[in-house]
């Protein structure tokens, strides 16, 4: 069984402390412990959790009168579910965090209105670029046209009329949230009037109609990597939307549309070339040129090289994405085809002949005698 916590030390209050003493010490704890403003931070979240089970039994006077006698779910000993360890693990879901985010901000309303009133972060947008495979091996400057959301120019992006402001809304006085009912089941919702802006605009902005943003197209030149495959998804911090009320802009995500090469084919980090040989060069060995990536090169096929074998050029592929500087490059990848001709002149056909005559084994004996060994047991 859990040990009993110490909730008037959990909320810093003394034992004797007025139910208002217990209200601001867990408004002023629950707001500095609380995840909107600890984003990611687990001893917050744990500390948060903490201070509002203190508050749900030492905030209600019922609880909290049994919890200081030991009495009700507070009894130690109690059968299981009854005793302190089934309340210790007291549900923290969804709809106990809403009614706290209720208890503290008025609902969440209420937490809009704080939000609107705050510098906010331009959005985050996405595009895709299309270059051609040279850019996406090379890297590229490319011209852009991104669609957006900016500030309206002439009202500054308050929505009212130049020369007038908006007013305070006349439903929710400002504060930008409804509230129905009373104490612990009052319902909050955003202002129906003002949308939780918590003013409304009289004389909207010819240019906006009041919303305060505008769609324009923005010209960028964009910086595109050295190396990015098609699909290929690159973050340009500070690129997006403009923020609000000075809050920093959102990023801009370029997906890259980058067209085949009829030379190389992407694989993973390396590029394959297919390279054809005859079927005496396959036999006799040769020297043959293939393309690389700025020129071409002569490898040395040895003799006796079979359909698909591969052969390549450590490092001068195409470079990897975030690698440094300067970048690590992949590979180049030839794989060896032999050419079979559909068609034979009459010379040529002459030349098998002789060439079968001296070539005449079996090459599936082995393959049809294993066969038969194995349908024998
Ligand atoms: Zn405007
Ligand atoms: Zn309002």
């Amino acid at each position: 069984m859990a040990a009993r916590p110490d909730y008037y030390k959990t909320l810093g209050v003394d034992k004797k402390a007025t139910p208002d003493e217990i209200k601001k010490a867990y408004r002023k704890l629950a707001r500095q412990y609380h995840p909107d403003r600890n984003p990611d931070d687990k001893h917050a979240e744990a500390r948060f959790k903490e201070i509002s089970q203190a508050h749900d039994v030492l905030g209600d006077p019922e609880k909290r009168k049994q919890y200081d006698s030991g009495t009700g779910p507070f009894a130690t000993g109690a059968g299981p579910g009854g005793g302190f360890g089934g309340f210790g693990n007291f549900d923290f879901d969804a709809s106990s965090m809403g009614d706290i985010l209720s208890n503290l901000f008025g609902g969440a309303g209420g937490q809009r209105q704080r939000q609107r009133q705050r510098p906010e972060r331009g959005g985050d947008l996405e595009a895709h670029v299309s270059i051609s495979f040279d850019q996406a091996i090379a890297g590229a400057q490319v011209p852009l046209q991104v669609p957006m959301q900016a500030t309206c120019e002439t009202c500054h992006g308050t929505g009212a009329k130049p020369g007038t402001t908006p007013s305070v809304c006349p439903r929710c006085e400002g504060r930008g949230i409804e509230t129905q009912g009373q104490g612990r089941f009052s319902i909050s919702q955003p202002c129906s009037l003002c949308g939780g802006s918590g003013t409304v605009i009289e004389d909207p902005c010819p240019t906006c109609h009041g919303s305060g943003a505008v769609r324009t197209i923005k010209r960028l030149r964009v910086n595109i990597p050295a190396g990015v495959r098609d699909g290929s998804r690159i973050r340009l911090p500070g690129k997006g939307e403009p923020g609000r009320r000075g809050g920093p802009p959102g990023d801009l995500y370029l997906i890259t549309r980058v067209s085949p090469s009829p030379v190389f084919t992407r694989k993973g980090d390396n590029l394959e070339v297919e390279v054809p040989l005859t079927i005496p060069e396959a036999l006799r060995g040769a020297e043959v040129q293939v393309p690389t990536l700025d020129g071409s090169k002569t490898l040395r096929v040895p003799p006796g090289t079979a359909h698909g074998t591969v052969q390549r050029l450590r490092g001068e592929g195409p470079p990897k994405l975030a690698s440094g500087s300067p970048p690590e490059r992949g590979d180049l990848r030839y794989r060896f085809v032999i050419d079979v001709p559909k068609e034979l002149s009459d010379e040529q056909r002459e030349a098998v002949e002789a060439l079968s005559k001296t070539m005449n084994g079996d090459p599936r004996a082995a393959l049809l005698a294993a066969a038969r060994s194995q349908e024998a047991q």
